[in-house]
């Protein structure tokens, strides 16, 4: 029987099922070397944030726990990819590495050097797309090198998506055991001091197991309100997967199948109505498509502006602005709560994203760069592609973007889409106490009425940090300055 295994390196792909890298090693009855490494260093700039190591640290036990039962001790090192890749392919002997592709800039670089390092030392390298429906330059249209608009990508996207059998978590694979290997907690992934971590640990489940789980509950309970109560905060109708989708513990395929199976037992009445909301949901899934076909064609997307005027915006400095945007004091309701949701759960609602981003970027009027860099720390979603794009979709600057003179004014948002106040209740409750009415624009309400809900303006609860009518004259007249 043959002794030398080969690798399967496991990276935002934590997952044994549809993992066609996993699938393809067990097929070649090679003993498997299940592998992960903890590289701080290929990434740069955008090594893994504070909340994604939380989400790491507990995503890589459910993976080696999948692993172990299936009898493939997952091997764990910490070092930069390439060169713990060469030291173990030496120890081993390993002639075949698997991988599922990562498309972030850096690891895609990395992969054309370790080909060229592969094939000088006579190591084949099988990778596969692991993580997306559509290889990031598979589709293309007739007359420009790429999609700069999403209705046409997805258009296109919809005409030759089909689902495709999934590959089958691998039942009998030969193990290949390789000692030492760290322990999860080696890795240090966890805060200390201070341990800010429990409001994530409380919110989450990771693993391949709970992101099914979800997927189911969101397929049965939530799909059939999910266009509209997408849109509202306080309301629990999107699905949560970004951050199992982000770290590969569900594949977009395994959703797609999901998708369609769920169709297929819908009700004659019910096919119209909740087949929009499954159109909808694959609109959304085809977004991430999109981040990944733009990143994929502008490199630069997570540093550089895509429409090159912004270059000259004289963004605002001011620290002490940030600070109170980042710790959710600025006095604008929905802004603050969106922000302490994030601080405590690394996640924030779609909407309220958008409604953060501009209140970043045009009422303080700092750089998308500073919100960009603070989601990549505080999100357990954070991704590379998604991130910048919808950074540089809020800023104006970016692909298909929203204009930069269409300025969401942070208190009707609120207004609007959490009329109830459900949800700035339940992440300012400091002002909880406050009717309706006053809920989202606590500056304006009567004295007796701030009295009897137990708020001191400027003490228990923050004045606005600027006055919004005049932040968006400035922020106009800056844009036109800009464009000059
Ligand atoms: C400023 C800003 C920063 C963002 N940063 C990230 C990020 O780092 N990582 C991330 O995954 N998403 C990011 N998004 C997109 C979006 O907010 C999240 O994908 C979504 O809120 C995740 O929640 P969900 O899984 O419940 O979404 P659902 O509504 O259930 O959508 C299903 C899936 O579709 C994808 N999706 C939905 N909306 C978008 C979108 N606008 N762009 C790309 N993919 C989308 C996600 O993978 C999501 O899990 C950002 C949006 C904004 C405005």
């Amino acid at each position: 029987m043959e002794r030398t295994p080969c690798i399967v390196l496991f990276r935002q792909d934590l997952r044994t099922t549809d993992n066609p890298a996993l699938y393809h090693a067990a097929k070649s009855q090679r003993p498997v070397l299940p592998l992960y490494i903890y590289d701080e260093v290929t990434a740069g700039p955008w090594a893994m944030g504070g909340a994604s190591k939380v989400w790491l640290h507990y995503s890589l036990k459910q993976l080696q726990e999948r692993l172990a039962a299936l009898n493939l001790p997952l091997h764990i090192v910490k070092g930069p990819t390439r060169e713990t890749l060469d030291r173990l392919i030496q120890k081993t002997g390993c002639k075949d590495l698997y991988l599922n592709q990562c498309y972030e800039p850096f690891w895609q670089n990395e992969e054309l050097k370790l080909k060229q390092d592969l094939t000088k030392s006579g190591v084949s390298l099988h990778s596969y797309n692991g993580s997306l429906l559509f290889e990031p330059d598979a589709l293309k249209p007739k007359t420009a090198p790429f999609y700069k608009v999403f209705t046409p990508f997805y258009n296109s996207c919809i005409k030759i998506l089909e689902k495709r059998p999934l590959f089958k978590e691998p039942a009998s694979a030969i193990s290949y055991a390789l000692s030492p290997s760290l322990k999860v907690e080696e890795l240090a992934l966890l805060p200390r001091h201070p341990d800010w971590s429990s409001g994530i640990v409380a919110a989450w489940r990771q693993g391949q197991q709970e992101a099914h789980a979800l997927l189911r509950h969101f397929l049965d309970r939530s799909l059939l309100n999910y266009s509209h109560g997408r849109d509202y905060p306080g309301e629990s109708a999107p699905s949560k997967l970004s951050p199992y989708l982000h770290f590969g513990e569900i594949s977009p395929m395994e959703i797609l199948n999901a998708l369609d199976e769920r169709m297929q037992k819908v009700t004659t009445e019910e096919k119209l109505s909740i087949g929009k909301q499954a159109d909808h949901f694959l609109r959304e899934i085809c977004w991430r498509e999109f981040s990944y076909h733009i990143l994929h064609h502008f490199p630069d997307l997570p540093e550089q502006p895509y429409v090159k005027k912004f270059d000259k915006m004289p963004w605002s400095q001011n620290s002490e602005h940030l600070k109170a945007w980042q710790r959710g004091v600025t006095g604008f309701p929905i802004v603050d709560a969106g922000m302490r949701e994030l601080w405590h759960t690394g996640y924030m609602h779609n909407r309220v994203r958008m409604i953060v981003g501009s209140f970043l970027i045009k009422d303080l009027l700092i750089d998308w760069r500073e919100g960009e860099k603070w989601f990549w720390d505080t999100l357990v979603d954070a991704d590379l592609a998604s991130n910048a794009f919808n950074w540089q979709w809020v800023a104006g600057c970016g692909f298909d973007a929203a204009p930069y003179f269409r300025i969401f004014n942070p208190t009707t948002q609120g207004e609007k889409f959490d009329a109830e106040g459900t949800y700035v209740r339940q992440w300012v409750p400091e002002i909880a106490n406050l009717p309706n009415q006053w809920i989202h624009k606590p500056q304006e309400a009567p004295e007796r009425v701030l009295r009897e809900a137990g708020i001191i303006l400027g003490k228990t609860y923050p004045y606005p940090l600027v006055d919004h009518a005049a932040a968006r004259v400035k922020a106009l007249s800056l844009l036109k300055t800009i464009s000059e």
